[in-house]
Formats: structure tokens, sequence, C-alpha cells
């Protein structure tokens, strides 16, 4: 089920990681960009752009490196970096992004909308890339009123259609990476994202719901995802905790908190699929298992070496 071809030679030393928050008005050429940086350089899938809503727009990985584009920021960061998520700490999305792209149209002749203008001042924990895109058509210098450069970390002038300016956008967002795991099979199975974050999100609704109660002591995996076209997805997913009581807990007075639990992660479920699903929880005891070495595997992640660093927190 969880076969991973090895058809890329990981390097260890210099593996560098991350994630880029794509952020812009409809129409400015997010797909576009995503697709000419993930489409041209190597031949990786980008998770379903037309089925799902392009929250995960796309993943490029190379011996050297694999950056996840998310045209949604704010909403789902995928794993939200794995350490913080076992600190049980809700990391907001923003923040844990490692660069934000503002793209906007060279000829847009309207400021950015407000809510775009919030996002971007909340967006303090990653560099902030002014992106300038379609010059082809709007010119070298053209900029929409109401953008300031200097408010940004960096400027970069492309042309997604045409594929001008990326080298340099790839290069400055490298620069900004930091040493990190493969989050992603490089040889990405199309729906192997969506199985990964209908976990992610049952574990968040546990999270959201009973945070007091039972900190760090959960954690979630998808045991079936089928896609069936003319029906609902079939998602099971199993929520490991470590005791007996907690699994009390989570099930609640009648099974109603784990019914709340349900419906709430179907209903994010849905939302990012775009398709009606069926959601199935189970919980499960498994005593000790964070004191265990983690099997990354186990939740989807393979690291290119054995006892690479974590990135953030202890080793
Ligand atoms: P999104 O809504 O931000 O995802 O924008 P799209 O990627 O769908 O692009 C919107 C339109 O802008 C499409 O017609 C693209 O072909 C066009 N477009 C995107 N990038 C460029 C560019 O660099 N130059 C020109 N001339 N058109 C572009
Ligand atoms: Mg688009």
């Amino acid at each position: 089920m969880t076969e991973t071809p090895e058809k890329v030679q990981f390097s260890a030393e210099s593996f560098r990681s991350g994630f880029v928050a794509i952020l812009g008005k409809p129409n400015a050429g997010k797909s576009t960009l995503m697709n000419a940086l993930v489409g041209g350089k190597v031949a990786i899938v980008s998770d379903k752009p037309q089925t799902t809503r392009d929250r995960i727009a796309g993943i490029l990985s190379h011996a050297d490196y694999q950056i996840v584009f998310l045209d949604t920021p704010g909403v789902i960061v995928p794993h939200d970096r794995f350490n913080e998520a076992l600190m049980g700490r809700a990391a907001d999305a923003l923040d844990s992004v490692d660069v934000l792209y503002h793209l906007v149209d060279a000829a847009d002749r309207e400021p950015p909308n407000e809510r775009l203008a919030e996002l971007l001042g909340r967006a303090r924990g990653c560099a902030r890339f002014l992106v300038v895109n379609k010059t082809d058509a709007a010119g070298e210098n053209a900029l929409p009123p109401g953008v300031d450069p200097a408010a940004y970390d960096r400027t970069v002038r492309i042309s997604a259609l045409r594929e001008t300016g990326l080298d340099e956008l790839l290069a400055a967002t490298l620069d900004r990476m930091k040493p990190g795991p493969l989050y992603y099979d490089p040889e990405q199975i199309s729906d192997r994202d969506e199985r990964f974050l209908a976990a992610e999100i049952v574990r968040e609704r546990v999270f959201h719901n009973l945070g007091k109660e039972i900190p760090y002591a959960v954690f979630t995996e998808t045991d079936a995802f089928e896609e069936r076209p003319n029906g609902k997805d079939l998602i099971r997913v199993v929520i490991h905790v470590e005791r007996e009581s907690q699994k009390g807990i989570v099930i609640g007075e009648r099974g109603a908190m784990l019914k709340r639990i349900g419906q709430e992660a179907r209903a994010a479920i849905e939302e990012l699929t775009g398709r009606p699903a069926y959601l199935e929880l189970w919980v499960k005891v498994r005593k000790n298992w964070r004191r265990k070495e983690f099997d990354l595997d186990h939740f989807g992640f393979k690291l290119p070496m054995a006892g690479r660093g974590q990135g953030k927190g202890k080793a």
C-alpha cells in the first residue's frame, strides 16, 4: 500500500525542504505559475488540480530539495510541521510556511483587496516575496497600485506563461528553505495527500474539541480511502490514543464526542476533496506510542536519511 519507488537519489547532507504559500487575486496567474514551477523541472505529480480545490497545488522534488507549493494558505498546511503537531500546537498555517509569494498581475489597475492585505500583514514568520507576473504583457516595470516592493523581502518579476524569471524565483525560494525532511513521496501517488490530510483533519478536530483533556496523546492515520466516483468516498481514520481513559474521552458520552468530531472532520474533508464522503472513525489504544521510535513511514513520511534531524524541536 505504501511502497515507494526510489527513482530519485536523495543526497542527505544538503537536503532542504519547505512550504511556499502563493497568495494572489483570482487570475493573477497562480495556477499557471504552479504548473510552470512544478511541471517543467522534475517529473512530479501535482495533486489532482482539476478535482480538488488545489489546496496542495504542487510538489517540486529534486535530489537536494523538496518544495511544497500551496495556493490557499491559512487553511491547511499539511502535517503542520509534525513536531508542532506533536506538541499539539495549532500553528497558524501562515506562520508555518517558509516563503509567501504575493503574486500580482503587473497590469492590474486595482490595489490588493483587503483580505489579501490582511493575510499579508499577518504573515510574520516567513519570507515574503512580491512576485510580479505577466511582465511579458505588461512591460518590464509595470506594478499595480497599492503594491510597495519595500514591504517585501524580495521582488521577482516573472512571466509564468513564458516561463521567464522562474529560475531566479526558485533560487531565491531555495535560499529560504532550511534543512528538512522529504515531506512527500517524490513519486507521489495522487490520492496520498488526501489520505494524509484526512487523518490530519481528524486529528485537528480532536484537538479542537479535546485539546485540554488529551494534549499530545493522539495521532491519527487513514486506514482506508476509497474514491467512489458515483457515490461517497469511503474514508476510515483511526484515532490512536495512549490509554483506555482517553479512548473514553474521545468517544464521549454515548458516542457524542466522536460523532461531533466525525461531523466536523467530514465537512472539512469534503471541502478539501470537493466530493461527498462517508467518514468512519475508530479509536484504538496504543500504549506508550510516543516513547517508541517513530516509524515515520507510518505517517506517510519518508526521511531522506536515517537519523536525520526533524528540523525543529528536539531531535
Ligand atoms: P489564477 O486564477 O491566479 O490561478 O490564474 P491562472 O493561472 O488561471 O491564469 C489566469 C489567466 O492569466 C490565464 O488566462 C493565463 O493564461 C494568464 N496568465 C498567467 N500567467 C501569465 C503570464 O505570465 N503572462 C500572460 N500574458 N498571461 C498569463
Ligand atoms: Mg487558479
